[in-house]
C-alpha cells in the first residue's frame, strides 16, 4: 500500500539522546512536581521568551484555561472564531462569554480595526491568536487595551520561537500561551506554558496547576492538577537542542511549496509579515472558489485519492460548533467564514521529502489548471 502523507509528523530527538536525558530519573526517583528537568526547561524557555516568568503545564489548553481563570476576568472576552476550539473553550469554561471579532484577510488573525466596536461595559479582556505563526497587530491591540483597561492574552500556540522587531513574541500582552503538543514546532509530547512579566500572575498560575496549594497546608483558591512531568520536560530539553535545524528544514519545505505554487491564479500562498522571524509551523493555502470554479473540498478530495491528507484547518469556525450556537453573542464574521471555507493546510514537517512537496504541488497545479476536472 502507498504510504499516506499526513499533514504533520512529530519530530523526535535521537533515541539515545532521550535515554541519556531521562537516565538520572532512575536515580532521583523524582518524576514530577517541578523536578530538575522541569526547572531546567523553565530557565531555557525564559531566555527564548525574553520574560522573567514561564509556568509550565501538562498541556497548552490547561495553561490557557488557568491563565484566564487566575486573571479573575468578568463578563465578556473579545476573541477570534478562526482558531483551534481550545481558545474558545478556555473562555467558556471560565463562565465568560466569547465575543467573536472578524479576522484580517491577510494574516487571518483578529482584525484589530474591528475590536473597539465590540467593546461594552462588560468587556474585561482580549484573547487573540497568532494564527499559523502570523502575528496579531500587537501594537494596536495594546493601545486599545490600555484605552479601555482590558487584559490582553495571546494564544501563541502557533508562534513558538518567533520574534517581532527583535522582541520575542512571548513578551507581548499580559501573558502568552504556548502549546508543546506533539504536532507543534517544538514539543514535550504533550505540554504547554504561560509566559509573563507579571510575578503575581505567575505565582497564581503555579498554585492553580497544583491544586491551589500556596504552600503546604494552605489553599486560598480552587485549583486543578496540570503540572508538567519530568519525562515531558526531558523531551523538551532534547528537542530544544534541535530547534534551529527543525525550523531550517521546515523553511526549506515552505520555500519549495512557494517555488512550485507561485503564480497560480485563485491560489493564495502564505507570506511572512515585515519584521517577523517566522517558525514555518504551517502552510495554509487559500483556494478561491469564485476564481477557480472548484472548491477547497474538491482539491482535498483529489489529494486524498493520491494518499495525501491536508487539513481543513481551521474549519469550521469555533462559533459554528453546535456547543456555541446557543451563544447570543455570535457575531457575523464574514471574512473568517470565507477563509474557513477556502483554506487547506498542506503537509509540512521537518523531514517531509522535497520530492513529496513536488508531487503534492504537481497534483494541485494539475487540478487548478483543469487537467483533472
Ligand atoms: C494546539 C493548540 C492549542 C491547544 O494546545 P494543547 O497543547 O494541544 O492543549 C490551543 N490553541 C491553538 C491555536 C492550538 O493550535
Amino acid at each position: 500500500m502507498q504510504k499516506r502523507i499526513l499533514v504533520t509528523q512529530s519530530s523526535m530527538p535521537p533515541i539515545e539522546e532521550y535515554i541519556e536525558e531521562i537516565k538520572e530519573l532512575w536515580d532521583s526517583r523524582w518524576l514530577t512536581n517541578m523536578g530538575k528537568k522541569h526547572m531546567q526547561l523553565v530557565s531555557e524557555l525564559c531566555s527564548i521568551f525574553q520574560v522573567p516568568y514561564t509556568a509550565l503545564f501538562t498541556n497548552g489548553h490547561l495553561a490557557l484555561e488557568a491563565c484566564v481563570n487566575v486573571m479573575n476576568l468578568k463578563g465578556e472576552v473579545i476573541t477570534t472564531p478562526y482558531t483551534f476550539v481550545s481558545t474558545t473553550h478556555a473562555i467558556s469554561r471560565n463562565n465568560l462569554i466569547p465575543v467573536f471579532c472578524d479576522i484580517s484577510p491577510d494574516t487571518y488573525t483578529i482584525d484589530a480595526n474591528k475590536i473597539e466596536e465590540l467593546i461594552t461595559p462588560k468587556t474585561s479582556a482580549i484573547l487573540a491568536v497568532h494564527v499559523y505563526g502570523n502575528i496579531c497587530d500587537v501594537t494596536k491591540i495594546q493601545e486599545i487595551a490600555d484605552r479601555h483597561h482590558l487584559k490582553v492574552i495571546y494564544d501563541a500556540a502557533h508562534a513558538f520561537n518567533e520574534t517581532y522587531e527583535g522582541k520575542s513574541i512571548a513578551s507581548f500582552g499580559d501573558a502568552s500561551m504556548f502549546s508543546f503538543h506533539a504536532t507543534k514546532v517544538f514539543h514535550t509530547i504533550e505540554g504547554g506554558a504561560i509566559s509573563t512579566s507579571d510575578k503575581r500572575l505567575y505565582e497564581n498560575l503555579c498554585c492553580w496547576r497544583n491544586f491551589g496549594f500556596r504552600k503546604e497546608g494552605r489553599i486560598d483558591e480552587i485549583g486543578a492538577n496540570a503540572k508538567m512531568n519530568e519525562f515531558q520536560a526531558a523531551m523538551g530539553l532534547c528537542n530544544l537542542r534541535h530547534l534551529d535545524m527543525e525550523i531550517a528544514l521546515r523553511k526549506a519545505v515552505v520555500e519549495q511549496y512557494n517555488k512550485n505554487l507561485q503564480g497560480l491564479e485563485g491560489v493564495k500562498l502564505p507570506t511572512v509579515q515585515k519584521g517577523l522571524t517566522h517558525n514555518y509551523a504551517y502552510y495554509p493555502v487559500i483556494f478561491e472558489k469564485e476564481l477557480l470554479g472548484i472548491s477547497r473540498n474538491d482539491i482535498a478530495d483529489e489529494l486524498k485519492k493520491h494518499g495525501i491528507y491536508p487539513r481543513k484547518y481551521f474549519y469550521p469556525l469555533t462559533s459554528n460548533f453546535s456547543c456555541y450556537q446557543k451563544n447570543t453573542f455570535v457575531n457575523h464574521t464574514p471574512v473568517a467564514e470565507h477563509i474557513a471555507d477556502s483554506v487547506l493546510t498542506l503537509p509540512l514537517y521537518a523531514h517531509l521529502p522535497l520530492e513529496t512537496v513536488d508531487k503534492i504541488s504537481m497534483i494541485i497545479t494539475d487540478i487548478v489548471r483543469g487537467k483533472k476536472c
